[in-house]
């Protein structure tokens, strides 16, 4: 079987199985509809300031509010979106609605006015001729300055084809876009790639993050992406802190932000907005 049950009986995907061509279209148009029928919605990540806790931005992570299985995550649905192409029409919805998202916050409250947003590109959307044309768009639509974006791409995309991609990274730093390079430490980037590209901001990756407080090789190796965002001028961003002893630290390795859970699960636009107000947090 290439689907599993979903929690009621419906059948979802499951990405660590193959699809047979039935499953795999059936899937194509359900998640066809889901666009058409807005039944996509976006939560959002703070990522602090690693000395003051202080909100610097949100990172926008999508979710499918299916309509029998609830909210389902990214694993149940991205690659398949990946694979038929529909990621692009959902990474464009993603993309402006994040902007949209985070306009309204800047309108409503003094708190949010130097808060900034994380949108994550997928391969086929960085390949996608239009992308350009698509951020600029959202921008100008939610009337967003452009270091108000920064844009999420790994690895991967970044070395299968370098020189499209450094093109492709050109024109959004030429729009005034700044670009992230996520789960840094994953895949294969070399340094001296690294060096030519147009990246403001290192994401290090959860599983180097896991362990950092008691593990003197993750140690070593945060330490090290510490230096090489110091030496090529990049901020560094720790993915997946959960426990204050690795976020004291990452702090003492010098990484400059940091996401997790300790600071706050991804919340929908009211809880952001209570925590920017420093109404609430987003307990963990
Ligand atoms: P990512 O971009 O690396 O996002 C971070 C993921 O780690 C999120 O999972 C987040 O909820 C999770 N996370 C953050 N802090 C913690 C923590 O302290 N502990 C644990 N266990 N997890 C933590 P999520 O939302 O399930 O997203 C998974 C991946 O799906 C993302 O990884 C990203 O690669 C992809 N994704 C999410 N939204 C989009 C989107 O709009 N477009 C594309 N192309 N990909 C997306
Ligand atoms: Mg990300
Ligand atoms: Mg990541
Ligand atoms: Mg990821």
């Amino acid at each position: 079987a290439a689907k599993r049950a979903g929690r009621n009986g419906y059948a979802v995907f499951d990405p660590t199985m193959t699809m047979s061509v039935l499953e795999e279209a059936q899937l194509r148009i359900d998640l066809e509809q889901a666009l058409e029928r807005e039944e996509f919605a976006v939560l959002y990540q703070p990522v602090v300031d690693m000395q003051t806790q202080s909100v610097t931005s949100v990172e926008a992570l999508v979710r499918w509010n299916h309509p029998r299985d609830g909210l389902l995550g990214p694993y149940h649905f991205i690659a398949a979106a990946e694979a038929n192409g529909l990621i692009v029409p959902l990474g464009r919805w993603v993309l402006r609605e994040a902007c949209a998202q985070l306009a309204r916050w800047r309108a409503e409250s003094p708190a949010a006015a130097t808060l900034k947003i994380n949108v994550n590109l997928s391969a086929r959307q960085f390949q996608y001729a239009g992308l350009v044309d698509d951020v600029a768009g959202a921008l100008h639509d939610a009337g967003l300055d452009a270091a108000a974006l920064t844009l999420e791409i790994t690895e991967s995309m970044l070395m299968e084809d370098i020189e499209t991609a450094k093109r492709t990274l050109h024109a959004l730093r030429g729009l005034g876009v700044r670009l992230a390079i996520d789960d840094f430490g994953t895949g294969y980037s070399s340094l001296s790639y690294l060096k030519q590209l147009p990246v403001d901001v290192i994401k290090i990756d959860k599983t180097f993050v896991d362990d950092v407080d008691t593990d003197a090789d993750d140690v070593a190796l945060v330490d090290a992406v510490a230096g090489l965002g110091q030496a090529l001028k990049m901020q560094t961003v720790a993915e997946g802190i959960e426990t204050d002893a690795q976020w004291a630290t990452l702090r003492r390795l010098g990484i400059d932000h940091g996401q997790g859970y300790l600071f706050g699960r991804p919340a929908d636009p009211e809880q952001i907005r209570a925590l920017l107000n420093g109404v609430s947090t987003i307990s963990a």
